[in-house]
């Protein structure tokens, strides 16, 4: 199913160029936006200082794909409206802003429990809270709110960061 949905992409994105000569090229645009969240974490499990609590100005970058432009309307010539683009990831950075994230069954009940009584906003991901399954978990949920998503990349410092992309 998904080889036919990227050949029918396929053969859709071809066009012929040049009028002399045989040459066929495989149209993609993409489009980049960013967003950045301060949020703690800590590494359970880790050896080093990874392991206490500690906080990033995170930033994250996604790339989204498509072989062909709107062709009506206001937004001809676009692959999708940057304002709507940001507004997405913009959204998706404010969810994870000024919170801890932590990975389930990593921190006690009763510490938990303390933390909610002092109403600070608490995330629970089913992993380790690293650059590489943000990027990956960033992917997933702007696919599943309809972006085509080719690349997400997660900054934990303005020098170290990870790039989660996916072959179809
Ligand atoms: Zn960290």
């Amino acid at each position: 199913m998904q080889s036919e949905n990227f050949l029918t992409a396929f053969f859709k994105n071809l066009k012929m160029k040049n009028q002399k000569g045989v040459r066929i090229v495989f149209v993609m645009y993409q489009l980049k936006t960013s967003a950045a969240f301060d949020s703690a974490h800590f590494l359970s499990g880790y050896q080093g200082k990874c392991a206490n609590l500690h906080g990033h100005h995170w930033s994250l970058e996604v790339c989204i794909q498509g072989g062909t432009l709107q062709a009506q309307g206001t937004k001809r010539g676009m692959l999708l409206d940057f304002s709507d683009f940001k507004k997405i990831v913009r959204r998706l950075a404010d969810d994870f802003d000024h919170a801890l994230i932590y990975e389930e069954n990593s921190l006690k009940d009763t510490t938990i429990s303390a933390l909610q009584q002092e109403n600070f906003k608490l995330i629970p991901v089913p992993f380790p809270p690293t650059a590489e399954n943000f990027a990956e978990h960033f992917f997933q949920l702007l696919t599943e709110q309809g972006l085509t998503v080719c690349q997400v990349t997660v900054y934990e410092t303005p020098d170290n960061c990870a790039v989660y992309t996916e072959g179809k």
